[in-house]
C-alpha cells in the first residue's frame, strides 16, 4: 500500500522514529481507555495497539483512514473518520473517562488543548507531542515569560510536565519548528469556588493586556475592584499563580 501523501493544510508531519513513538505511548500512565487524534500512518497506533483493547482514533483524512483499515485490520471498529474538535467526547466510551494521545497537527494545538480544559471531567491524562513553543506554554510556571492563559487554565485541573523535546529532523516532511512531548494529569480538584465561567473571562481579561497592572487590564470587566488586595492590583498577569487568579475571581465576583 502506497503511503499517506502529507497533506500541509491537516497539520501532517509523520514521524518516522519508532524510538520516539514507543516512547510516547509509554509516556501514558492510564492506558485503559484510550482517544488517539490524528493516527496518520500509525506510527503511534501500532504501540498503542500492544497496551490496550480498549482504545479509538479520530483521523480526519480520508486517505489515512484507507491506510489505517488496509494496515491494520483490528482497528475495525475503532477509527472514526471525523473532526476532533467537532466530534462530542461524551459518548465516546459510553460516558467514561479516558487519555488522550497523539502527534498532535499543530495547526490546531490550542483549540486542541482548550477542548481538553472544556472536558477536564472526562479527560484524566494527555500525553502528546505538540510544537515546542506550545509545550512551554503549557507547562510554564507563574514568572517565566511563556506563561499565558493556557498554562492558567490548566493547571488549574492538570499538573502539567515537559518530558522531552523532539527534534524536526525525525518527521517526514520535517516541520519548521521543534516538537516536544507533554503529559497533562488530572488533578483532584472539582471546584475552583468560583464560577468557572468567571475565573476564564478574568484571565483572558488580564492577558490580553499583558504588559499592563491588572488595575488597567482588568477595566474591560467592567466590574468594581473595591475588594480586590492592593498588591493584585499593582501586578502583571504573568506574576500571578493559578491559585492567586482564583482568589482574585473571588475577589471580584464573590463579594
Ligand atoms: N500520528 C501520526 C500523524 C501525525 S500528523 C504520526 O505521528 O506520524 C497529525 C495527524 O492529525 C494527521 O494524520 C492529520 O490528518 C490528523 N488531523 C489533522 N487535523 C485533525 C482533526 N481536526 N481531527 C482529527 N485528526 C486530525
Amino acid at each position: 500500500m502506497k503511503e499517506v501523501r502529507a497533506k500541509k493544510f491537516l497539520g501532517q508531519h509523520f514521524l518516522t522514529d519508532e524510538v520516539i513513538a514507543r516512547r510516547i505511548v509509554d509516556s501514558l500512565c492510564l492506558q485503559s481507555k484510550v482517544l488517539e487524534i490524528g493516527a496518520g500512518m500509525g506510527v503511534l497506533t501500532k504501540y498503542l495497539i500492544d497496551q490496550t483493547d480498549d482504545f479509538k482514533i479520530v483521523e480526519i483524512d480520508g486517505e489515512s483512514v484507507e491506510y489505517l483499515n488496509a494496515n491494520f485490520p483490528m482497528l475495525k471498529d475503532k477509527i472514526i473518520e471525523g473532526d476532533f474538535l467537532k466530534i462530542s467526547l461524551n459518548d465516546l466510551f459510553n460516558g467514561q473517562h479516558f487519555s488522550l494521545i497523539g502527534n498532535f497537527p499543530y495547526n490546531i494545538s490550542n483549540l486542541i488543548l482548550f477542548k481538553v480544559f472544556e472536558n477536564k471531567f472526562l479527560i484524566d491524562e494527555v500525553v502528546g507531542m505538540f510544537q515546542k513553543e506550545v509545550a512551554e506554554r503549557v507547562v510554564a510556571a507563574s514568572g517565566s515569560k511563556t506563561y499565558g492563559i493556557l498554562s492558567v487554565l490548566l493547571s488549574a485541573f492538570y499538573d502539567t510536565e515537559y518530558i522531552f523535546t523532539v527534534s524536526n529532523q525525525v518527521f517526514n516532511p520535517p516541520p519548521k519548528v521543534q516538537s516536544a512531548v507533554i503529559r497533562l494529569k488530572r488533578n483532584n480538584v472539582t471546584d475552583l469556588g468560583v464560577k468557572e465561567e468567571d475565573f476564564v473571562r478574568v484571565v483572558k481579561t488580564a492577558f490580553n493586556q499583558r504588559r499592563k497592572m491588572l488595575r488597567q487590564s482588568l477595566k474591560p470587566l467592567q466590574k468594581s475592584l473595591a475588594n480586590v488586595e492592593e498588591k493584585f492590583l499593582t501586578l502583571r498577569p504573568e506574576q500571578l499563580s493559578t491559585q492567586d487568579f482564583i482568589i482574585l475571581t473571588k475577589e471580584i465576583y464573590n463579594d
